[in-house]
């Protein structure tokens, strides 16, 4: 048994501990508390005078497949630049050839930083199952097969992918995925009792397009597909969509969620559904900001996400906490940093991550800081530290 004593124990699901220990048996945590209780029960003490320990991070929304495309998440776009210009750029780019080692390979260094960043759990959405990695000592990665196809024929065929595949599924976006394949993806999901996400309300175009059916999206699936005569716009915003549709529970989560109104938040809260929110990649595609003030007033726990290299510069995702602070300046860091813990170890359905309780997992972090910072959570949500694996951790 190893007691691990810090001056500051952040275990996020109860009040901060000073001079606090944990003792970890195993790979799980077998007590925690004020280290005087704790002090006799460690065969070995690890000292972290300079640091404060906390959970692991969790990131909700990823897609590690796009890593070797890194470059379009480093371009400008302009001001009057809808997505469906970042949309049309990542399509060019996939529909290149490239060879699958590459693939993998930039993956694999997505997954190790995301590492390094002090990431336990990843959940990645994939349209290749050999895109995923897979090397056991990274973060533990939730893979889920994303279908789409908006027209009957391609819905048909994501149908039968659906059908052969033997792991969890996510649907794209209502703009992009025929209501009858959302409908398929989350029966199933329900069947096995998946989480079921789905990109929601990211831009004011997909918004557009389902209230009207108009606006450049429509341009460009009618590019694509040639006329849109199979669909008829519901003439409501993506979430409203989504509950006609009856896919809205506790176990889907909702990635984005940008452009909503109250009455769209209040249909989250009573079908208690997951938000996650991805700041730095919305930040990025310039889509607007989610109302984090507001989710949380209705009593959501929304969770965090970076999204992919594609529409992010990097898969930090402290960064992510820093600047969903920035953006929302009235948002009591504490509940940002519930996000990036509790709230993603929920989302997703995997609650032996996220907070640090007896019996839950040991993979913990040590956030270094010199001298105690008066606001803990404001300090932990800066970005301003550098946090190591306590399994790494030697010294200062
Ligand atoms: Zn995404």
């Amino acid at each position: 048994m190893i007691c691990y004593r810090a001056p500051l124990v952040v275990p996020v699901s109860r009040a901060p501990i000073r001079d606090g220990a944990v003792l970890t048996v195993d790979g799980r945590i077998a007590a925690l508390g004020s280290f005087s209780r704790l002090r006799g029960q460690g065969s070995r003490i690890v000292e972290l005078g300079d640091s404060i320990i906390t959970p692991a991070l969790i990131n909700c929304h990823s897609h590690l497949e796009l890593s070797h495309l890194a470059e379009l998440g480093r371009k400008n776009y302009g001001p009057d630049d809808d997505i469906t210009v970042w949309i049309r750029a990542l399509l060019a780019a996939r529909g290149k050839e490239v060879d699958g080692e590459k693939i993998k390979a930039a993956a694999d260094l997505a997954l190790r930083r995301l590492r390094v960043g002090g990431v336990v759990l990843t959940a990645d959405i994939g349209n290749v199952e050999s895109g995923r990695p897979q090397v056991a000592e990274l973060p533990e990665v939730m893979f889920f097969l994303e279908l789409l196809g908006f027209n009957p024929p391609a819905a048909d065929e994501a149908l039968g992918r659906l059908e052969t595949f033997n792991g969890a599924c996510a649907a794209h976006a209502p703009y992009s995925t025929h209501p009858r394949l959302i409908r398929a993806v989350k029966a199933r999901a329900r069947a096995r009792r998946d989480i079921f996400p789905i990109h929601t309300a990211e831009s004011a175009a997909e918004t557009a397009f389902l209230a009207t059916g108009g606006g450049p999206l429509r341009l460009f699936l009618e590019e694509r597909l040639g006329r849109l005569d199979f669909f008829t716009p519901p003439g409501c915003g993506a979430v409203e969509y989504l509950e006609r549709l009856k896919v809205l529970d506790r176990q889907t989560l909702c990635v984005h969620c940008v452009h909503i109104t109250e009455t769209e938040v209040e249909i989250l809260a009573r079908r208690a559904a997951q938000v996650c929110l991805c700041p730095g990649s919305n930040r990025f595609l310039r889509v607007g900001r989610a109302p984090a003030d507001l989710l949380l007033r209705y009593g959501l726990r929304p969770c965090l996400g970076t999204d992919s290299l594609v529409s992010n510069p990097s898969l930090d995702l402290w960064r992510e906490m820093r600047l969903l602070q920035e953006d929302n300046p009235a948002l009591a860091p504490e509940e940002i940093f519930k996000m990036a813990t509790i709230n993603g170890a929920a989302a997703l359905g995997r609650e032996e991550f996220g907070s640090l309780e007896p019996g839950k997992d040991a993979r913990m972090l040590a956030v270094r800081c010199e001298r105690l910072p008066g606001d803990i959570f404001s300090f932990l949500v800066s970005g301003e530290h550098q946090a190591v694996w306590l399994e790494d951790y030697n010294g200062s």
